[in-house]
């Protein structure tokens, strides 16, 4: 063990069944408890979590001769037993005849990739970052990172960024996912981190949910909501389309996309004006409160249904369900905080929760639901433009020595804070960023105006990508390296609560696939920093992260696998080896400015940066389903989700005129695409809705506009305006893409090839009565 518990290097890691995780299954981890046999002879149950979202479920991959073969729930806290289509899947990645096994490289911007071996690929890298940074400044080469991987990887992306390459750009694509809840936690709380465990759910007595589409993004945390229902929860319900969760609320608040601020400062105004606040919450823990108070009090219910598209009566009712109440819980998602005005959005919320005193207790709760796997883990650690390990800033004196210190180089070396990830693309199309590492994400469908997107990556002089399958984006890099799926590495990762979990490693790589520290250790080693990157394990990282975090906001030091595989997972902050974790950081009504006291913060509302008119008199706003994950990429390869929803469409109301089925062309200032018609009175009849996980001509991102948060530099990919009108027929589904003389894989359920889109996706789906 070393000094801080973690293990050797050069250990081999078999996963065991922790005792006392509530697991199901008897000591021997082969015999269910309840004599019911689901494995065979020669079996082996590797005990993990789920590679998607951000509840980040417990399952087992059952292995067998190297293999896995299949999935099992787990009886992990967070899920107790429960999947989604999405994670039973999972494990199909893994084998998956797509996967990519060697590197691939072209030798010329417009020829073929082919094959080529690891050592002609790394070479070609090292050499082209060589002239690219030697011609024009160390600036010029730029690394976009991802908020999949585990904090292992995300930590070692921001350290060779900026050990390895000395450059200041440096981002990811938590950036399209979750930083406006990040930079409106910090400045509210001090701390980047949802309050309470969900558990605290089931003592709630009014939820209030927000822009998120809980039932399809995040299926197994409906539980928690389900549970503190049955125990008597009123649920309310902000968001433009009906879904799922909204048909069962006690009040649906069906606003209009962009409008969010103006409905929480309505809130605020009622709650003020009928005397419901807690002014002795406010006083003892709280700064800043009179000039929300004075902000709020020109948004009568009158003029926030005006903005909102709401009945006035509405606001009121929902004020006094939430003012009234003991407990009540905040939740809220990326339709909150994917907006030009995403940071006041959230913290318009937060204003909400700190004058009525709902925060730190068991039924009082707020958090966001982060979208990708390690959302809050991949955020945390220094693969953010402006952000050091240990959620530090990276313009901070003190910050920057002690990490510095940590990494052996002087401060002076270490790059200023870059620029985000939307903006490292205009800085590619302007010619300022001229070479680009790219790992673990895909802009080619995720990025909002894709023709901007498209242009930066053609002006790139030399491009690399790593990833499992070809992504669109892998598709157009000048080298391809084929790397591992979560079931071949191990690693933690941080739930949407908070908790720090582990994947374990179930079987070894295929064909010549590395895991992206592998890569990274070896290019940095390549470049003459191989000294700061001695890395032979996960656990190794794990240590020197561990260190880089101490004493930071989102201290990780007391954290090691140990103790994680010993209780299920362990919430940060968690500074000490003998430290419990921290699952309710604001208990007490404390808060993690140097104060301890919470900040207010005045929002006023200001209209989308692109708001209807005469020629685009409809919003476009755009979100997930339940059979896909966020770019499609690890998801349209495998059968049954394939099967499950082959397609996208738009949702428009039956006033528009329009017949279930008929081709509807979405026309935006950016371009256009036709889609199926889902008619549907579900959604608001101002609005469409398409979703977003598709490539190509059908990608919705044609269509999205590439207006920032001036504060998160978040796209707004909730509201832009458009028109719709009736097409010719619907634009096909491409094939996803494949390395030269290769198909994609056709499993025997093939996909429909009907046109037509899911007769109900979400909500009551038709205009039936
Ligand atoms: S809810 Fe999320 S973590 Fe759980 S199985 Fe589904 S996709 Fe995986």
């Amino acid at each position: 063990m070393s000094e801080a518990g973690a293990p050797r290097a050069g250990a081999v890691r078999y996963p065991v069944v922790a005792p006392g995780v509530g697991d199901f299954r008897g000591a021997s981890a082969t015999e269910p408890a309840a004599h019911w046999k689901a494995t065979a002879a020669g079996e082996r149950l590797v005990p993990t979590h789920c590679c998607f979202c951000g509840v980040q479920c417990g399952m087992y991959l059952r292995v067998t001769e190297g293999r896995v073969i299949g999935v099992e729930p787990r009886n992990h806290d967070i899920n107790k037993l429960r999947l989604c289509p999405k994670g039973v899947s999972a494990y199909q990645q893994v084998h998956h005849p797509d996967r990519l096994l060697s590197p691939l490289m072209r030798d010329t911007r417009d020829g073929p990739l082919h094959l080529v071996s690891w050592e002609a690929a790394l070479d070609r890298i090292v050499s082209e970052i060589q002239r690219i940074q030697s011609r024009y400044g160390r600036d010029a080469f730029g690394v976009l990172g991802g908020a999949s991987m585990t904090t292992e990887k995300t930590y070692l992306m921001g350290k060779f960024a900026r050990v390895a390459l000395r450059t200041r750009h440096i981002d990811y694509n938590g950036r399209l996912c979750m930083v406006s809840a990040a930079a409106a936690n910090k400045k509210a709380f001090g701390i980047d981190r949802a309050g309470n465990p969900w558990a605290d759910l089931l003592e709630t007595e009014v939820i209030m949910v927000a822009g998120t589409n809980i039932a399809e993004c995040f299926p197994v945390a409906m539980q928690y909501f389900w549970g503190a229902r049955d125990r008597g929860a009123k649920l309310v319900v902000v968001d433009p389309r009906e879904t799922a969760m909204a048909r069962t609320a006690d009040e649906h608040v069906a606003l209009r996309p962009g409008t969010d601020a103006a409905f929480y400062n309505g809130l605020l105004h009622v709650i003020v004006r009928d005397g419901l606040t807690d002014e002795r919450f406010i006083a003892e823990h709280t700064v800043g409160w009179e000039a929300v108070r004075d902000t709020v009090a020109a948004y009568t219910p009158e003029r926030v249904g005006e903005i909102c598209g709401l009945d006035p009566r509405q606001i009121q009712r929902v004020a006094h369900l939430w003012g009234r109440a003991g407990r009540c819980w905040a939740a809220h998602g990326r339709g909150l905080e994917q907006h030009f005005q995403g940071v006041e959005n959230v913290l318009s919320c937060i204003n909400v929760s700190l004058a009525t005193g709902q925060l730190g207790r068991p039924g009082a709760g707020y958090g966001t639901l982060t979208g990708q796997g390690n959302g809050q883990g991949g955020r945390e650690h220094g693969q953010k433009s402006d952000m050091l390990p240990g959620g530090r800033d990276i313009e901070n004196p003190e910050h920057r020595a002690y990490v510095a210190g940590v990494w052996g180089i002087d401060e002076a070396d270490l790059p200023p804070k870059g620029t985000s990830m939307p903006e490292m693309i205009w800085q590619m199309a302007a010619g300022e960023i001229r070479g680009l590492l790219g790992m673990c994400n895909n802009p080619f469908v995720s990025l909002p105006n894709q023709a901007v997107v498209r242009a930066g990556y053609e002006a790139l002089e030399f491009h690399v990508q790593s990833d499992f399958f070809l992504s669109e984006t892998a598709a157009r890099a000048d080298v391809v390296l084929p790397s591992t799926v979560w079931a071949e590495d191990e690693g933690l990762v941080t739930n949407g609560e908070g908790r720090v979990i582990k994947y374990n490693k179930a079987v070894e790589p295929p064909g010549e696939a590395r895991t992206d520290w592998q890569i990274l250790c070896e290019l940095a080693r390549r470049l003459g920093a191989g000294d700061k990157f001695p890395f032979r394990s996960p656990a190794e990282i794990l240590d020197e992260l561990r260190v880089a975090s101490k004493g930071g906001v989102a201290d990780y030091y007391g954290i090691t696998y140990e103790k994680v595989e010993a209780t299920g997972g362990v919430f940060w902050p968690c500074p000490t080896l003998d430290h419990p974790g921290t699952p309710r950081p604001f208990e007490g009504g404390r808060f993690y400015h140097p104060d301890g006291k919470a900040r207010f913060h005045a929002v006023e509302w200001r209209p989308p940066a692109e708001p209807p008119d005469q020629a685009f008199p409809l919003r476009l706003t755009t979100g997930r389903t339940v059979a896909h994950f966020l770019s499609g990429n690890q998801t349209r390869r495998l059968p049954g989700l394939v099967e499950q929803t082959p397609r996208p469409w738009v949702e428009v109301h039956p006033s528009l005129g329009f017949a279930d089925g008929d081709p509807v062309r979405v026309v935006t200032r950016r371009g256009a695409v036709t889609y199926p018609a889902l008619v549907t009175e579900a959604i608001r009849p101002d609005t469409v809705f398409v979703p977003y996980h598709w490539a190509g001509p059908i990608a919705a991102n044609l269509l999205t506009i590439d207006a920032l948060d001036p504060i998160s530099k978040m796209p707004e990919f909730k509201v832009c305006a458009c028109r719709i009108e009736r097409g010719q027929a619907v634009d096909p589904v491409p094939e996803p893409p494949m390395p030269p003389g290769q198909r994609p894989y056709q499993p025997e359920t093939a996909p429909l090839g009907d046109p037509r889109p899911p007769t109900s996706p979400q909500g009551r789906g038709t205009a039936e009565p």
